[in-house]
């Protein structure tokens, strides 16, 4: 996946992470055209335009760098795709702008409070894009410029090769004009390029000096060959998370905790610190904020104290767009007595963008089955795919899609590669769908002690 999912403090929470991951892996984007509209089947995308084309609007927002404390919420029944549109939605933005996904029920851990959970959320969906000059390395490709200012002449210009030879990066003045205008020149010679043809003509070395200049117009450059030595640094550009920023400059932690996943808790004042770092560097034109997205599933399970820090931290200058999803109607506001809509404080309700969800019908359902058989690798027989898909209608799309890789190891054990209604019907009974499984509880009540 190429967005950044970082979130979690144990194993056992990327393990989940990775499977919640993996069902979404045929996502590849939103599946809208230029205009924005969705495609009926695209990108591993199947139905649910409205949904797909209001997140589409909002990621024109994001890029556009409209976002600044806004949040959308996704509401919907069970297995309506409220993840798969969040997923789609970094798909689309690409690998340079931070995605953090996180359930809301990881919030409350042992090793830090809630709100540091959430502040650590907030800054891992916060980019900052960071220029910095590095010495070359042997064989890099490297783009090579050369000042007009090198002539003294009051106009500029720049000049750019790319090219992997060290050789010529370094002894650059003659190889590269050489190459470049098949004219002999040397060190110190000046040459003029006309910017549309391209064609480069020498002038002499005192030309550099000369009223001409002027004369020759807008359309030409000038370029000196270098006499001293070219630099040999470059220019680079990578994107880090403000959280990363923070736990590697923490003392306690040390980057070596991104690794471990384990960050604990980070001081305010360091914050302060790396907030007023930032800022200098962005006034020095050495770094560019880029606002990514924050995606908070089952967001009913935070309690208010959460809710309050989310209202708060969605006015901070640095905020990141924040997607909620819920499959809850009216429920109880955790840590009050109060119940809302999703379980959200109404004040919270107020600033969201509230996409709804719907369920799919049989049709879409089937599509979205093939797409994930072709995603796993698995043959299923005609007749299977009608079965599986009266199935998801009945149960849910999730518990069918789970079904396929069960099913196809059924299959295997008959030694046969394809999936036929058999093997669903035998994967069918070793796993229960949520209906049944709270049948099954309520049956065994009195004899089951928990
Ligand atoms: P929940 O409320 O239970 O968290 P959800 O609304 O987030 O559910 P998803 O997890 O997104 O539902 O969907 C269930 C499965 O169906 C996933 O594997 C997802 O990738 C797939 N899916 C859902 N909607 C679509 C769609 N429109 N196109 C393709 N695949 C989809």
């Amino acid at each position: 996946m190429a967005a950044n999912i970082s979130t979690g403090t144990s194993e056992l929470r990327d393990i989940t992470k990775m499977e919640r991951i993996g069902a979404h892996s045929h996502i590849r984007g939103l599946g809208l055209d230029d205009r924005l509209e969705p495609r009926s089947n695209s990108q591993g995308m199947v139905g649910q335009a409205k949904a797909r084309k209001a997140a589409g609007m909002i990621l024109k927002m994001v890029q556009d760098g409209r976002i600044a404390g806004r949040a959308m919420l996704f509401a919907g029944p069970p297995s309506t795709g409220k993840t798969a549109i969040a997923l789609g939605m970094a798909q689309t933005l690409g690998p340079d702008v931070p995605f953090t996904m996180i359930a809301a029920s990881e919030v409350f851990s042992l090793s830090m409070s809630k709100t540091e959970a959430l502040t650590q959320a907030f800054r891992r969906s916060i980019g900052v894009r960071i220029k910095e000059e590095t010495e070359l390395i042997e064989g890099e490709v490297v783009e090579l410029q050369i000042d007009r200012s090198l002539t003294g002449a009051t106009k500029t210009g720049k000049l750019t090769i790319k090219t992997t030879d060290m050789e010529t990066i370094y002894d650059l003045g003659t190889k590269m004009i050489d190459a470049l205008s098949k004219e002999k020149v040397t060190a110190g010679d000046v040459i003029a390029i006309d910017k549309t043809s391209g064609k480069v003509s020498k002038l002499g070395r005192s030309f550099a000096r000369s009223r001409d200049y002027d004369a020759m117009g807008a359309d030409t450059r000038f370029v000196q060959c270098p006499e001293g030595e070219v630099q040999k640094r470059k220019e680079v550009v990578h994107t880090v998370s403000l959280h990363e920023i923070d736990v590697i400059n923490s003392r306690t932690q040390g980057f070596l905790a991104l690794f471990a996943g384990d960050t604990g808790e980070i001081k305010p004042e360091l914050r302060d610190q790396i907030n007023s770092k930032v800022a200098e560097w962005r006034e020095e034109g050495k770094a560019e904020i880029i606002p990514g997205v924050l995606f908070i599933d089952e967001v009913h399970m935070l309690d208010i104290e959460c809710f309050s820090f989310l209202n708060r931290a969605l006015e901070n200058e640095l905020a990141p767009l924040v997607i909620m999803a819920s499959n809850r109607g009216m429920a109880r506001i955790r840590g009050t007595k109060f119940r809302s809509p999703h379980g959200l404080p109404v004040d919270l309700l107020d600033r969201v963008l509230i996409v709804s969800t719907r369920p799919y019908s049989a049709d879409e359902v089937e599509q979205i089955i093939k797409i994930r058989c072709e995603e796993e690798d698995v043959t299923l027989a005609e007749s299977a795919l009608g079965v599986l898909t009266t199935m998801a209608v009945e149960t849910t799309l999730r518990y069918a899609l789970n079904l396929i890789s069960c099913a196809q190891i059924l299959a295997r054990k008959r030694r046969s590669e394809k999936v036929e209604v058999e093997d669903l019907r035998r994967a069918y009974m070793y796993f229960m769908d949520e209906k049944r499984s709270v049948q099954w509880l309520k049956e065994q009540q009195g004899s089951m002690v928990f």
